[in-house]
């Protein structure tokens, strides 16, 4: 530690200017920079401006400024670059002050994504003779909402949604203190000047714990909350949302009342403490008092720990509101249900008058306050995947966290895929993917993409030269394109899937991938879904796929593995089982008719190879959604088995249906197992040999398959044993959430 000097600077020897680059807005730089000139008994100035932070100093300790500006940086800072030159001009200033942000240029720099609230933060707020005690909005440099606030660069109180709330005085003092915690923190505020609750905790507390359900405005959105131990408050909230059978996200107060509920690994303890603060799905403790409503069935429970003061408020009311500092750290029963807010498919509510159109018959009270979120941002989703987090949902906390791309691309903006959707922006050598926005299906989600592109666009200051999206001639994407009057350009879905697990591992050049998922639409128009690939940059060649699968009843056949399962009974010339296996309704006969039909529709999608082993192992017949067989079927799986010889491989095409006779009579755990641990050996015999005949040996795993941790860590164990190297997603999720990454990369390479 340097030797404090809050005295008059000695008198200047040098000068230097210095140009940091990075995340260095928003997150308290300029009164770091300005404590560490006084310690070092400089003279000059720090400025935000377009192009980051530019300090100039003079003083004979200057030279040690450089190295400490990185060494020391604040918590939520992201330095880039330090770049130092001699200063030019007249004589040194006397002093060190912070001058007003200059807004000329081309912007420069980053905005960070929102940060759960520091540990000084929540000190304070459970300080009974704090000013800011219990204070809904209490933020400082250190934490808070950054993203979901901002609506453009530079990152200044006025360009954010604080900009209606003037500064009371002893704010103000606190604002132009530099020896303040809150010295130029932009959010700051206090019970006097900030935003207002339209209810106070406690009395949100009061009902939550009745039963109600609670519409709450949080970081970039509504959340719907419940009490996650009522079965009948979640049952109801499940009715009213319409939310099918997809499992919700629970918050508890502490890591302490977390481990109560399910098994957390160091790793895990670690991503749900996160100032992210994602939801992390974990093994569920049996037993834990949570509803059976909550998770549906499956072992896994959605956890995150609270992130906002609002939230800590909630668990402090639900304890009783005690006294003592230590009331954080202790174990506490209060569970909650928080689930985004959005009515069935719809895209996530943001305002008020949104929130009281769109949540009438949902929510039993509406909470809100005058803090207005400039753009919406889901919870984000994780699950630990092969001894690392990886993502089921990219959106708060993440975004707008570049991925460094390693070199060089054009300004593009890529649109990403249908469903899942979420759009990137590239700029120099990173790559900015937007939150979640989600399936593509109504206008309110389609003029979600626009503003989420919108926002992206602004807050970066690009302009793209380029549009990029899905091949499919129907892709919505499309009208962003032609809305700025610039060029489209098409890429296929699963060459997309691939180059985007390249480009963030900084792959160039030729490499495997093997992309497993529900739907894409192939570039000789087929239904694709289990592919092979070669890929070089803009080049993508099918060296394999699996073997196709019929499709009695075209799109129902996702939601029905029943349907999946009648096909492949055909194929194994098992037609006769069809009806005493589902059933004798007209459906069944319906489906063997199209069977016999020559002219039925085939895919090669891994997804419906999967809903064919669910079917045969009578799991969710009629599914309420795509992903849920498959999750159930996973959950089965204890110690994946291979059955060999239970698979082919004839002219670049994998054949799992002997697999599919062999575990057909198979009890439903038994076959899981079995169905799993082969189908990994299978893909990875397959890649092995397209490895040997290629000479590559690095091979990218993605597409929504592989959110399958099973499927994920077995085939990655088996090419591991098999010689090569399997990259999994980790900056983005293996969905159609991270294709727009992928778009943006071969359209990069086709330049
Ligand atoms: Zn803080
Ligand atoms: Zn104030």
């Amino acid at each position: 530690m340097l030797a404090v000097d809050g005295q008059a600077t000695t008198q200047p020897a040098e000068g230097l200017r210095i140009r940091v680059r990075g995340r260095v807005q928003g997150v308290g730089f300029r009164p770091f920079v300005h404590a560490l000139a006084r310690r070092l008994g400089l003279a000059g100035t720090v400025r935000n401006d377009a192009e980051g932070v530019l300090v100039e100093a003079w003083g004979t300790r200057v030279g040690e400024l450089p190295a400490l500006l990185r060494a020391q940086a604040p918590p939520l800072a992201r330095i880039d670059a330090v770049e130092v030159q001699a200063a030019t001009g007249g004589a040194p200033p006397s002093g060190f002050t912070i001058v007003d942000s200059v807004r000329e240029g081309p912007v420069r720099t980053d905005i960070g994504p929102d940060a759960a609230t520091c540990e000084d933060c929540l000190d304070e707020l459970f300080d009974p003779a704090d000013r800011r005690y219990l204070h809904p909005f209490i933020t400082c440099t250190h934490c808070g909402p950054r993203f979901t606030i901002t609506s453009r660069l530079p990152y200044d109180r006025p360009q954010t949604t604080m900009a209606g709330f003037a500064l009371c005085a002893r704010c103000e003092r606190e604002y132009t203190d530099p020896a303040d915690r809150r010295f130029h923190a932009e959010t700051t505020c206090c019970p006097d000047c900030g935003p207002r609750l339209s209810l106070p905790p406690a009395a949100i507390w009061e009902l939550l714990a009745g039963g109600a359900i609670v519409a709450i405005q949080g970081i970039g959105g509504y959340h719907l909350a419940c009490d996650a131990r009522d079965e009948a408050a979640v049952a109801r909230l499940r009715i009213r949302k319409q939310r099918e059978a997809k499992p919700l996200a629970v918050m508890v107060a502490n890591l302490a009342s977390a481990r109560r509920l399910a098994r957390i690994d160091e790793a895990a303890a670690a991503c749900l403490g996160s100032r992210e603060r994602p939801i992390v799905v974990l093994d569920a403790e049996p037993g834990n008092g949570i509803a059976r409503s909550v998770s549906m069935g499956l072992p896994t429970l959605g956890l995150m720990l609270p992130y906002t003061p609002i939230h800590h408020l909630l668990f402090h009311a639900a304890a009783g509101a005690p006294a003592d500092a230590a009331w954080r750290h202790r174990e506490w029963p209060a569970a909650l249900v928080m689930t985004s807010a959005n009515p069935h498919g719809e895209p996530l509510v943001h305002t008020a008058a949104e929130a009281r159109a769109r949540l009438v018959g949902i929510a039993d009270a509406i909470v809100d306050h005058d803090r207005a979120i400039a753009v919406r941002c889901d919870d984000s989703v994780l699950r630990m995947v092969d001894g690392a987090p990886a993502f089921i949902r990219r959106a708060r906390g993440y975004v707008p966290e570049p991925i460094d791309l390693g070199r060089e691309f054009p300004p593009l903006l890529a649109t990403g895929a249908y469903l899942k959707n979420a759009v990137c922006v590239t700029r120099g050598r990173e790559a900015f993917v937007s939150q979640h926005v989600g399936d593509l299906d109504g206008p309110e989600a389609r003029r979600f993409q626009h503003e989420a592109a919108a926002h992206l666009l602004r807050i970066l200051d690009v302009r793209p030269t380029q549009v990029v999206g899905d091949l499919h001639p129907d892709f919505p994407g499309r009208a962003l394109a032609d809305a700025a009057d610039l060029p489209w350009v098409a890429v296929q879905h699963h060459h997309a899937h691939v180059a985007s697990v390249l480009a963030e591992h900084h792959v160039v050049g030729p490499a495997l991938g093997l992309a497993l998922d529900g739907y894409g639409y192939g570039s000789d128009g087929g239904a694709w879904g289990g592919e092979l690939l070669r890929v070089d940059g803009a080049a993508c060649a099918r060296l394999g796929h699996l073997a196709p699968i019929a499709l009695p009843g075209g799109d129902r056949c996702a939601r029905e593995p029943w349907r999946c399962a009648s096909a492949a009974l055909h194929a194994m010339g098992r037609a006769a089982e069809i009806r005493a296996r589902f059933g004798d309704e007209p459906l069944t006969a319906g489906v063997a008719m199209m069977l016999a039909s020559t002219a039925i529709a085939t895919t090669s999608s891994a997804g419906r190879w999967f809903d064919a082993a669910c079917g045969l192992l009578g799991l969710h017949l009629r599914a309420d959604h795509e992903g849920q067989a498959p999750m159930a079927l996973e959950s089965l799986v204890r110690s994946p088995r291979v059955l060999a010889g239970t698979w082919r491989i004839v002219d670049g095409v994998l054949d799992p249906l002997p697999l599919l006779a062999a575990i057909a009579d198979r009890e439903p755990r038994d076959g899981a197992e079995c169905f799993h641990g082969t189908l990994a050996a299978a893909l990875s015999d397959w890649a092995t040999q397209a490895a040997r005949a290629s000479g590559l040996s690095t091979i990218a795993l993605s597409g929504g398959c592989f959110l399958n941790r099973v499927l994920a860590e077995e085939t990655a164990a088996a090419l591991r044993r098999a010689g090569l190297r399997p990259l999994l997603p980790r900056a983005l999720p293996p969905n159609d959430g991270g294709i727009a990454l992928g778009q943006a990369a071969v359209a990069a390479a086709m330049a």
